[in-house]
């Protein structure tokens, strides 16, 4: 898989989300924004500007070097443009946690991302059941 075949099928699901309005690069790198969990190195990560319509999605060299299948390429590329569209919905909860002491704001936002994860993952993997082609 190559940058510009990851990046034609990031544009189709761009469509799909209508996220069209979002500019969104991409890239292939060795540690995704430094996102490593527990040594290993996670598919993709992204990154969305605080109040622009902007996002920048790396994906590991190491997950395009194991040549992933369609259907894991596009929920890996799907999770990602989630991630932009939750992202006012993340501000808006992760700035309330600024006003809790340091343990319930801890606690709070271990538990919010570890759930907006597991449905993120859930709608990653329905929509491209829906739409993937
Ligand atoms: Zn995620």
């Amino acid at each position: 898989m190559t940058h510009t075949q990851l990046a034609k099928r990031v544009a189709y699901w761009c469509g799909k989300l209508h996220l069209d309005p979002w500019k969104i690069t991409t890239s292939i790198v060795e540690d995704p924004h430094h996102a490593r969990e527990n040594g290993r190195t996670v598919a993709a990560s992204v990154r969305t500007a605080a109040d622009y319509l902007k996002a920048e999605i790396e994906f590991a060299q190491d997950w395009v070097d194991a040549n992933p299948s369609d259907d894991e390429r596009d929920q890996t590329i799907v999770h990602e443009l989630l991630h932009c569209l939750f992202r006012d919905l993340d501000n808006s909860a992760l700035s309330v946690s600024d006003a809790l002491g340091a343990v319930a704001e801890s606690f709070f936002e271990e538990r919010y991302r570890h759930e907006l994860e597991q449905l993120i993952d859930r709608l990653a993997w329905t929509i491209v059941q829906i739409h993937g082609n």
